[in-house]
């Protein structure tokens, strides 16, 4: 009935999500309330490896990219199912490591680490640090050379791929801020100066064409690309790169109407053209690398908000407001991204009203979504807004002052605190 999989309705016409009843997490926790469904994200984890052993035969590695939604607790998820996390920030690798994460495990991404980052990655043995540019691969093998270390990296490459998504997340094209460019030859230039430095050791290539992308065309053809350029390096310096990382960006159904891929389709997919196409241009086979992360917590989570007055203007529009908004939910400002909204106490009621539901910042922008449809509400309704699982608590701020919502988690309906609902204490803890 509702677009993802986690959620349902129960006897009382109440939205639960993994069991639980969100109008009483809503009056247990308070709102605005992010809830993930554990078993959701953990079943999307275990969808990734089953897919990676069958069509890779497990000559690969899932790295779940963080940046989409992290807190300790999800990084202890990941290494309960033994997968890689990608970071993308000296908050997130510190995030990672105070939870105990294998370090072995971790991808360090970023167009513009800082020394610093860089210093602690190295470190702490941090397995992949993927390098954007030049001055970084200089800094990087004078930081691990002053400790006596050798560095882990793989190339940020950009193979030229135009993705079909939103051109805010379309990242693979060469008018990009991420990685190499394969056309200029400054990507092999990059892989012949890394062969040549003594505390790296180069792994392999990266590359990530975007975000929110349903077909599978742009992941064949990137992956075509890369093995092309290590076909080519091997000609030129008579090295096999071992790895290949084929980054993140699979789609997730925001609406009823969307259609992405199974990503066992996908995954299927690009391994045949992996293995098919190495073979043909004489190189081995790598060991593949792959980051999702939308399509492992997105759908898993929704954002649950009491609303506090409903504005009709005539022949205009109606207002619905809440008490979230873009501090806690930036994607419908930022580049008018598409969610599901359902009264989550009046969840078997048809939805029957166009309403735009707005946030209490004080911006025209703070939408959360224009022309939806919803059931008829009223001040004190609750309202989920579905799949904010990725790119919302990870992207919240406390614009206006206002505190960001607690996380909760949900495993067969039982729930619990994995994020502490900021308090205005903590918001003027630095102030002096
Ligand atoms: C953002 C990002 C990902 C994850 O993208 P999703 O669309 O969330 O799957 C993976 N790799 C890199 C390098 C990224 O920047």
């Amino acid at each position: 009935m509702y677009v993802s999989d986690c959620i349902s309705v129960n006897d009382c016409g109440h939205l639960t999500v993994g069991g639980a009843d969100t109008v009483k997490l809503a009056k247990s926790f308070g709102t605005p309330l992010y809830v993930f469904d554990e078993n959701e994200i953990r079943k999307n984890i275990r969808a990734f490896i089953r897919s990676m052993n069958e069509f890779y035969n497990g000559n690969g590695m899932v790295v779940y990219a963080s940046k989409a939604f992290c807190c300790k607790e999800m990084c202890r998820i990941c290494m309960q199912e033994n997968i890689g996390i990608d970071v993308v920030s000296g908050g997130e690798l510190y995030t990672a490591l105070s939870v105990g994460f294998p370090a072995e495990k971790i991808v360090f991404h970023g167009n513009n680490k800082t020394r610093e980052e860089l210093v602690a990655a190295v470190e702490n043995g941090v397995g992949r640090i993927i390098v954007d540019n030049l001055t970084e691969l200089e800094t990087l093998n004078e930081i691990a050379a002053s400790q006596g270390k050798t560095a882990g990296i793989m190339f940020r490459i950009k193979p030229g791929i135009d993705a079909h998504t939103h051109d805010f997340i379309k990242t693979g094209q060469i008018d990009s801020k991420f990685g190499f460019a394969l056309e200029t030859g400054e990507a092999m230039e990059a892989v012949k100066a890394a062969l040549g430095m003594p505390n790296v050791k180069l792994r392999g290539l990266h590359c990530h064409i975007g975000s929110q992308i349903f077909d599978i065309d742009p992941f064949e053809l990137a992956a075509k690309v890369m093995l092309e350029l290590y076909k080519d390096i091997k000609e030129q310096t008579g090295v096999e790169l071992p790895e290949l990382n084929l980054g993140g960006g699979f789609g997730i159904k925001y609406l009823e109407s969307e259609n992405p891929k199974p990503y066992g389709e996908y995954m299927k997919n690009v391994s045949a053209v992996v293995k098919s196409f190495s073979h043909e241009l004489g190189i081995k086979t790598p060991f593949v690398l792959i980051e999702p992360g939308r399509s492992i917590v997105g759908a898993a989570g929704l954002t649950l908000y009491t609303v506090g007055n409903v504005k009709n203007i005539p022949d205009i529009r109606t207002y619905v407001s809440i008490d979230g908004g873009m501090g806690d939910n930036p994607r419908y400002a930022l580049y008018k991204a598409d969610y599901e909204i359902v009264c989550a106490n009046k969840a078997n009621e048809e939805r029957t009203e166009t309403v735009t539901v707005a946030g209490k910042c004080c911006e025209s922008g703070d939408l959360i979504q224009e022309n939806t449809k919803l059931q008829p509400v009223n001040a004190g309704d609750i309202l989920a807004v579905l799949s904010t699982g990725a790119y919302n608590y990870s992207m919240a701020s406390n614009y206006n002052r206002i505190a960001r919502p607690a996380v909760v988690m949900v495993r067969d309906g039982e729930a619990r605190v994995v994020v502490k609902r900021e308090t205005y204490e903590q918001i003027t803890a630095n102030d002096v």
